[in-house]
Parts: structure tokens; C-alpha cells; sequence
């Protein structure tokens, strides 16, 4: 049987009606760039994070920018940054002329390493970046303690995890901004690019419309050096026909996750990802570390069985050839550095049935383990 990594399609074509109706009310509106359906969207989507400001921007990667541009993070700053995380949590740093500093990550859950960001905190730290990987939160009870200790903005990159919970408080509410996407790939997946800002700061929202749309207001006057980071009205439309399913599909990614959390209990092979106490994973991925240096061996195993899986990720960013002059916190990076050699990400996605996730399941036993 073969099983994708993730199929888009399922999800999407089951809504072909409620499509077209948003497509042709934008179509109608002769509204195609910001405007009611954005703004629509927006609300909606604080409602749902339980968040007073939304923001709607082109991108994640651009809703990082935004951000740190709003925080006026540039030359001379240095970010707190996981390693192990998506390219453009860390591009939008280097872009503003600012310094991510490298932190290593917990080898159970992911996400950022609060002891060794102790170790390279300096009197130029501005901000610390919690990415929620995988669709967990960072303990962020500990980030928001160590960021008032030191005097830090806290970014949150939740681009992986909308409607993810910690301590009852959803991704992206508890920092001076929180980051969405709604690329297609991401829970709330979208037609095309997508983000959000989420903040509880009001002048920072407003410094955020400003900045996304070339820094202007009224037209032609420009306060701030801002951009297009505007988000599209279709895009908003179409999203809005998806957020109410949101929670279902969360639902269905969990029941995924906890099948495979019972079925691979005691594979003395492979390691699971943890879930925190009172937090709620969203589940954007299920990424378990195979051990002794055999996941390359079960990724081609699994693929020749019709089984897809991906590597998230293969290369960690204090690794990257872009960032070879941005060293700093590099040389203590070690599970950072284990997990790029051990983690699969195996199917997750809502959609996927129960017969395919057992064969996902008897796919993984099937290749073996150290006895
Ligand atoms: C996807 C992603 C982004 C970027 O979002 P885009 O909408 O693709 O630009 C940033 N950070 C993380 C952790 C992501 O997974």
C-alpha cells in the first residue's frame, strides 16, 4: 500500500464549492489586496488563538521580518535562535543586520534549550526566538522568565503550530509577537503563501500595519522604511472557508500520533517524541529519531514500500554555507547535531486512513530493531 508523506489534495478538493463561492465574492469585490476579507480573516483568527491583535502578512518568513523590523532589531543585536528549525526563522535576523546566536535544542521534544541559552546570553541580546517545532510549544512558562530576567523581546515562531496549547494559552499569545503560516504544508495550509502576526501589544500592532504595507499612512506618506508585506484578499477568503475545520483536523493529526505513540511503545530502535505536561501538540509532524545510525537505511526501506517520509532537517542551520560567517554559539550545539543525523518524520496528515497508518506502523517494525 502506498502511503504519502502528505496529501494535499484530500483535504482540499473536498472543498471545491466552498472554494469557488469565496473565490467569486473576491472576484465580485474588486478587492484583491488587504481590504474586509483580510480583515475578516483576521478576526477570526484572533478569536480562535484567543489573541487581541492579528495582522495578516504575505508569508511566516515575512511575518518573522515584520516582527523583528517593528522591534527594531538590526546591526549590533544578537538573537537567541534554535539551530534546528526551518531556514526562515533565522533569515529574517541575518536580513535586518542582526546576529542569531545558536542554541541547542532538548532531544525529546525539540524545542530550545533553556540552560545552554543561559550560557550565551550578552549584554547585546535582544530577543530570544521559541519555535514551536513539529506542532509543540517551547515551555514557555521558562522563556518568559528568562526573557524578563534578561530583558529580552520574545518572538514566538509558531509558524508550525496554530491552536497548539501551553498552560492553557495558544501558540503565539504569550510573546511580544507570535508568527503564523498558512503554507499549504503547515495545519491551517493555505493556496499559495500566507502569514500572521499575532501580538497583545497595541502599539506594536500598529507598528506592524504600518511596516507591511511600505511603512504608509495616509498614501504616500511613509513613516517607517516598511514593505509589501501585505496578505492577499483570495488567500484570506479561501483560509476563512478552512479555519472552521481546523480543530478537526488537529483532532484527527492527534489520533494519528497517538496510535503511533502505542504501537511503537518499547522499539528498542527508535525514540519518540514527548509531549509536555499540560500542553497540547498540534501534531504539524511525527518525528521520531532512529538510533545507531540506521535512518537513512529505514527512510529507503519505508520508501520501497510506497511509504513516504521526510527528513526535518538534514542539515542544521550553524551548518549552512549561508551562514558560515554566523557562528556564534556553534561550537555547543550537539543534539542539534544528533537530531539532523536520527530524525524521520513519518505521515501525519488528518486525512490519512487507519489502513494506511497500519502499514506505515508494520513498515517500521518490519525493518527491524537492536535486540
Ligand atoms: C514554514 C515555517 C516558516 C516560514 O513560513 P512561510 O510561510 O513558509 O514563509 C518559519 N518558521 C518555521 C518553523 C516554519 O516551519
Amino acid at each position: 500500500m502506498k502511503v504519502p508523506l502528505l496529501d494535499l489534495g484530500r483535504q482540499n478538493h473536498e472543498l471545491h464549492e466552498e472554494c469557488l463561492a469565496a473565490f467569486e465574492r473576491v472576484l465580485k469585490s474588486s478587492a484583491y489586496v488587504l481590504g474586509k476579507e483580510v480583515s475578516d480573516f483576521e478576526r477570526a483568527v484572533a478569536r480562535y488563538s484567543g489573541s487581541t491583535h492579528a495582522i495578516g502578512i504575505s508569508s511566516g518568513t515575512d511575518a518573522l521580518l515584520v516582527a523583528m523590523m517593528a522591534l527594531d532589531i538590526g546591526p549590533g543585536d544578537e538573537v537567541l535562535v534554535p539551530s534546528f528549525t526551518f531556514f526562515g526563522t533565522a533569515g529574517s535576523i541575518v536580513r535586518l543586520g542582526a546576529t542569531p546566536v545558536w542554541v541547542d535544542v532538548l532531544p525529546d521534544t525539540y524545542n530550545i534549550d533553556l540552560e545552554d541559552a543561559l550560557d550565551k546570553v550578552t549584554e547585546r541580546t535582544r530577543a530570544i526566538v521559541p519555535v514551536h517545532l513539529f506542532g509543540q510549544m517551547a515551555e514557555m512558562e521558562c522563556v518568559l522568565k528568562f526573557a524578563q530576567k534578561f530583558n529580552l523581546y520574545v518572538l514566538e515562531d509558531a509558524a508550525q503550530s496554530i491552536g497548539a496549547e501551553y498552560q492553557g494559552s495558544k501558540a503565539g499569545t504569550l510573546g511580544d509577537f507570535g508568527v503564523l503560516s498558512f503554507y499549504p504544508t503547515k495545519n491551517l495550509g493555505g493556496f499559495g503563501d500566507g502569514g500572521m502576526l499575532l501580538t497583545q501589544n497595541p502599539d506594536l500592532a500598529d507598528k506592524a500595519v504600518w511596516l507591511r504595507n511600505h511603512g504608509m499612512n495616509p498614501k504616500y506618506y511613509h513613516r517607517y522604511v516598511g514593505g509589501n508585506f501585505r496578505l492577499d484578499a483570495l488567500q484570506a477568503a479561501l483560509l476563512g472557508v478552512k479555519l472552521p475545520l481546523l480543530e478537526g483536523y488537529h483532532s484527527a493529526r492527534t489520533h494519528h500520533a497517538e496510535e503511533y505513540i502505542s504501537e511503537f511503545k518499547g522499539h528498542s530502535g527508535i525514540e519518540l517524541p514527548r509531549v509536555i505536561p499540560d500542553a497540547r501538540s498540534v501534531w504539524n509532524q511525527f518525528t521520531i529519531r532512529v538510533r545507531t545510525g540506521r535512518r537513512d537505511e529505514m527512510r529507503a526501506f519505508l520508501a520501497e514500500r510506497g511509504i513516504g517520509s521526510e527528513v526535518y532537517y538534514p542539515v542544521a542551520l550553524h551548518r549552512q554555507e549561508c551562514f558560515q560567517n554566523e557562528q556564534q554559539g556553534a561550537k555547543t550545539l550537539s543534539v542539534t547535531d544528533q537530531l539532523a543525523k536520527e530524525v524521520l518524520s513519518l505521515p501525519v496528515f488528518p486525512e490519512m486512513t487507519s489502513e494506511e497508518r497500519a502499514a506505515v506502523i508494520r513498515a517500521v517494525w518490519d525493518f527491524g530493531y537492536p535486540k
